[in-house]
């Protein structure tokens, strides 16, 4: 496995006094590699675990050709050109329970969607389109050949993959799966992620504030943002600004998850003796990232008792933890779950505010995208400090000013990142 050195030397315009937020993610998603470890589960326990092997289809779903409606099944040699056309009901099919029989020229059998195609017999006519008498179907013009039935193989062929390595299992993949009628799947183990918070002035909920002080969030927004993700979330409480401390924290962490995620302790005052620490430790590197929120951030690889962990050095401010997460931390845990898509999709939506930015950065605005007038638009969420918290929880969603772009006009196009792509 290459070193953090190795990768950043293969890494073009590296900077880590001002790394953009791209490179930032290029080197930590070249550095980070999936984890090991497969286990199997009913399909309901799989919710949310990441498929480790390819499922191939044994079947073909529909395994049948079968009717899309409630009609009459005839054959397309017998469908009226100009004139209608009056053919005899011989029998009829349900949706598990077949005809028999096989049906000839002038012949027609009712059938319900979901009932099998009856030999000879290659088109659906709906029930609406056709005048029923005594046994004898009446079919007007302007029927397609073909048309209404459903396709064995469709949905699923046999012998073809159905389903590949790197899926997240969400509800359309469990009844996928189902209907391949498989009940057990092959999914990557639960990544473990311990985090703790530093800081002199935290204090754990319950107890009561001194001046000065302030309860630790960053606890619980990170032990949500690692739930959410399927992770399986060791909390480490509060470390004080103690390098020593630090050090026990940081060693036990790395023996026990594979990956590290702490908060607060790398911004510049901070960082000098957590740096010569974590420099014991492992391989770390720290990065002033041109973004807002979030600018220091440490990353790398620090060992434990006898295994290493990944190491995210957060920011202390609750919105810069956050955001940094979602946008650095997040692809890197995924990637190490072994997850096949990790970018999220930009959408585009006119801004209700005008927004004041500096090129030379990425921001990331705390937005409220709503449907006004028939058009997508997007306001942000009132004061934007790193240590409004209110401005996340009121947010549906991530307005990202490019590192390029200047600011922004009421009524410009913006570029809008849903918060719900953290699962
Ligand atoms: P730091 O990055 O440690 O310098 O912290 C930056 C700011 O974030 C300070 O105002 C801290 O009080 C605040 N902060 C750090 N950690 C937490 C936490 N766990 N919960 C809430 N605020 C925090
Ligand atoms: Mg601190």
């Amino acid at each position: 496995m290459a070193t953090l050195k190795e990768v950043i030397s293969c890494t073009s315009d590296y900077d880590p006094d001002a790394l953009t937020v791209a490179k930032a993610n290029e080197v930590i998603r070249s550095f980070v590699r999936p984890v090991s470890g497969v286990e199997k589960l009913p399909v309901r326990a799989a919710l949310g675990r990441v498929l480790a092997r390819n499922i191939i289809s044994l079947i073909n779903v529909p395994s049948h050709d079968n009717s899309a409606m409630d009609g009459y099944a005839v054959r397309s040699a017998d469908l009226p050109q100009t004139e209608a056309v009056t053919l005899a009901e011989i029998g009829a099919a349900f949706a598990g329970k077949e005809f028999a029989g096989k049906v000839g020229p002038g012949q027609c059998v009712r059938l319900m969607t979901g009932a099998v195609m009856p030999e000879g017999t290659d088109t659906v006519v709906i029930q609406e389109a056709v005048t029923a008498y005594g046994g004898r179907i009446t079919i007007p013009p302007g029927q397609e050949p073909g048309q209404n039935r459903r396709l064995a193989g469709e949905d699923l062929q046999r012998g073809k993959s159905a389903l590949r390595a790197g899926t997240l299992l969400r509800p359309a993949e469990l009844g996928l799966i189902a209907s391949l009628g498989i009940g057990e799947v092959s999914v990557r183990r639960k990544l473990k992620v311990a985090f703790f918070s530093t800081g002199d002035e935290l204090v754990s909920v319950g107890k009561r504030l001194k001046a000065g002080e302030v309860y630790d969030s960053n606890r619980y927004t990170l032990w949500g943002m690692l739930t959410r993700l399927g992770c399986e979330a060791i909390d480490m409480g509060v470390v004080r600004d103690d390098p020593k401390k630090l050090e026990a924290a940081l060693r036990k962490a790395a023996a026990s998850a594979d990956a590290v995620v702490t908060s607060g302790g790398v911004s510049v005052g901070e960082a000098d003796f957590t740096k010569q620490m974590m420099a014991k430790l492992g391989e770390v590197v720290f990065w002033k990232i041109a973004m807002r929120p979030g600018r220091p951030m440490a990353f790398g690889r620090i060992r434990g008792r006898r295994r290493s962990a990944y190491l995210f050095g957060l920011p202390g401010n609750p919105v810069a933890v956050m955001v940094t997460f979602y946008h650095f931390v997040r692809g890197a845990l995924l990637t190490m779950m072994g997850r096949n898509d990790i970018e999220l999709p930009l959408l585009r939506a006119r801004s209700g505010t005008a927004m004041r930015k500096k090129p030379g950065r990425t921001e990331y605005q705390r937005g409220v995208l709503e449907l006004k007038n028939g058009e997508w638009t997007v306001r942000v969420t009132g004061a934007q400090g790193s240590g409004i918290l209110r401005s996340m929880s009121e947010a549906n969603c991530f307005v990202v000013l490019g590192h390029e772009q200047g600011g922004v006009k009421a009524g410009d196009p913006v570029d809008v990142m849903l918060m719900d792509g953290l699962v």
